[in-house]
Formats: structure tokens, C-alpha cells, sequence
């Protein structure tokens, strides 16, 4: 199958994502540096299945006699996880501290609040929010797009943004404990996104109307591949 070129914006994100060192021996490539395919992924676009290397690192996982092996050869995972790896350790700096979290902060059901903070104070992010309701056995994704990882938020150094949507009605007429997964991605300045943990939140009613976290997403019942 004919190789496909990458375009030329991804080609350039991921030469600043390792800034220019092999994402197998990290070595400063320099003009030396080659945006190869992954194996297999020859007639690949997918900037997924490129991999920056210098020339040498470029051969050799291109030449691997199968039906002589010496030694191991990469498989597609290692080279991946090695190479998210080295765009991690040169992009891992443009990611500030952010704080986020469910809070209610006077708001009561069916209304959620949701505070989100950019804690540096230098860079820029924007940051893509995924919310999950669960009751009972029932789940589902919050509607608004705000919040179903379809957006992103601007948030510059020491900005904090409050928002807060509406859970369905059904929610409300049962005596199930309302449960919530927060997953962040934070997108750098560079377009590298860097996911943090997820946070689970279980509802207490009453007169606190509040949000408790919940280390275990296990316990929640709202896990997500
Ligand atoms: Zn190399």
C-alpha cells in the first residue's frame, strides 16, 4: 500500500511535542530527525501512528529479520508508550496546576455547579470537561457541551472559570445517591493533551445539598474504558 505523508500542522506539533529528540534513544536529532510510520502503518495519516526518530533508531525498527530474530524487537504498544514518554517529558512543563471540582457552592439540585482553576502563572491552557451522572444503574453522559468533553475552555495563568449545568429530571424523583466522574484533559499551548485522573463525586441530600469525593471510580460504578 502507497505511504502516506503527514500533514503538515501535525508533522509540526510533534516535532515540538519532542522537541526534535528521537522518541526512541532521545537523542537531539536536529535536522536528523525523520517522522516515521509506525510498523504497519504505512499507508497511515493518523498522526497516532507517526513516531519522530533520528536515522539510525529510524533503521532499526525498520529492519528486523523475523524468521532470523536476535535480540527483541519494538512492538507497536512499546514504541508508543515510548514515545508518549518523550513527548511527555518535553511538553509535561506547559502543563500548570489545575484545581477543579463539583461544588455546590449555594446551588441546589437539579442545578450542578463545577469550578475550574488554572493554578501557574505563566501559561495559557485549554482544558476539554467530561461529566458523567450515575443513579442506580442508570448513567449518562451531561447533555451540554460544555461538559461532554466537546468543548474546550480557555483558561489563562491564574484564571478561574465557575460554570454549572442541569441533571436530568428523572434524577430527581428516585432515592438512588446521585454519583459523578469528572474526567479533565488539559491541552497545552503546543495542542499536546495531557488527561489528568479522573475525580468521582457522590450526592448527599439534605440540607448540605453537597458534593463528596470518591477516590475509587469502582465504588461509583462509573468506569470508562
Ligand atoms: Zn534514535
Amino acid at each position: 500500500m502507497a505511504r502516506q505523508p503527514f500533514n503538515e500542522d501535525d508533522s509540526i506539533k510533534v516535532l515540538l511535542w519532542c522537541g526534535r529528540h528521537c522518541c526512541l534513544c532521545e537523542k537531539l536529532a536536529g535536522v536528523g530527525i525523520e517522522l516515521a510510520h509506525l510498523p504497519g502503518k504505512e499507508s497511515s495519516s493518523d498522526i497516532d501512528d507517526a513516531i519522530p526518530l533520528c536515522f539510525d533508531c529510524h533503521a532499526a525498527i525498520g529492519h528486523y529479520n523475523k524468521s532470523h530474530p536476535k535480540g527483541k524487537c519494538y512492538g507497536i504498544k512499546e514504541l508508543k508508550a515510548r514515545r508518549d514518554q518523550v513527548y511527555d517529558k518535553y511538553t509535561s512543563h506547559l502543563v500548570p496546576p489545575i484545581h477543579y471540582e463539583l461544588a455546590q457552592r449555594g446551588r441546589k439540585l437539579p442545578d450542578v455547579g463545577f469550578q475550574i482553576h488554572n493554578l501557574g502563572d505563566r501559561y495559557a491552557v485549554r482544558a476539554r470537561v467530561k461529566i458523567d451522572l450515575a443513579w442506580g444503574t442508570s448513567r449518562q453522559l451531561v447533555a451540554s457541551d460544555h461538559y461532554n468533553g466537546k468543548h474546550l475552555w480557555n483558561l489563562n495563568a491564574q484564571q478561574g472559570i465557575s460554570g454549572h449545568f442541569e441533571t436530568p429530571a428523572e434524577i430527581l424523583g428516585g432515592n438512588e445517591r446521585l454519583r459523578a466522574r469528572v474526567d479533565v484533559t488539559v491541552v497545552d499551548i503546543y495542542k499536546r493533551e495531557h488527561q489528568l485522573l479522573p475525580i468521582g463525586y457522590i450526592h448527599t441530600l439534605g440540607p448540605n445539598d453537597e458534593w463528596y469525593a470518591e477516590p475509587s471510580m469502582v465504588e461509583l460504578g462509573i468506569e470508562r474504558s
